[in-house]
């Protein structure tokens, strides 16, 4: 098992949509930024750049790059898990805290998970969506902008096995690359 951490923030601006976790969320303001600044998902990619120790998202999509501008952060988190498929990373489970004062997030909960578990094509079970505030206080306080935090596990049993280290807990089942060590 490998585990990642994941932050992200940014501020709002006029004239742009609001969206999170690739969902679009009515509200007088979007958030700033060269994609879609979709901070919920870019917290969610660099904990999953971070378990797989693959660096972070501002590497791999940097944002003076014309190729991402105004691109879907779905599609870049798409990208995240090829990088992981690549090294037999599989994820376990996603947490994430949204944490802003406005706007509440309640209604479009479910939205937000069921697109993240399809894009990730994982089981809503293992995405988890929360929100909260800061009571006023800070830039979310202020309504300045929007903070993410992210943490997610991967798992690396196919790895261990084809590397021929045997995972831990490796029961040497006839089949199995690990079990053939
Ligand atoms: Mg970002």
């Amino acid at each position: 098992m490998r585990i990642g951490t994941g932050y992200d923030v940014h501020r709002f601006t006029e004239g742009r949509k609001l969206i999170l976790g690739g969902v679009e969320i009515p509200y007088e303001k979007g958030l700033l930024g060269h994609s879609d600044a979709d901070v919920l998902t870019h917290a969610i990619m660099d904990a999953l750049l971070g378990a797989a120790s693959l660096g972070d998202i501002g590497q791999h999509f940097p944002d003076n790059d014309e190729q991402y501008r105004g691109i879907s952060s779905i599609v870049l988190l798409k990208k995240v898990q090829e990088m992981l498929d690549e090294k037999l990373y599989v994820i376990g489970n996603i947490d994430v805290t949204v944490i802003c004062e406005a706007p509440k997030l309640r209604p479009y909960h479910d939205a937000i998970v069921r697109t993240l578990a399809e894009a990730l094509s994982l089981p809503e079970d293992r995405i988890s969506v929360k929100a909260t505030t800061e009571e006023g206080l800070g830039f979310t306080g202020r309504k300045e902008g929007i903070a993410c935090q992210a943490v997610c596990l991967l798992q690396e049993l196919m790895e261990d096995g084809l590397s021929g280290r045997p995972a831990a807990g490796c029961a040497g089942c006839p089949g199995c690359p690990g079990g053939a060590v």
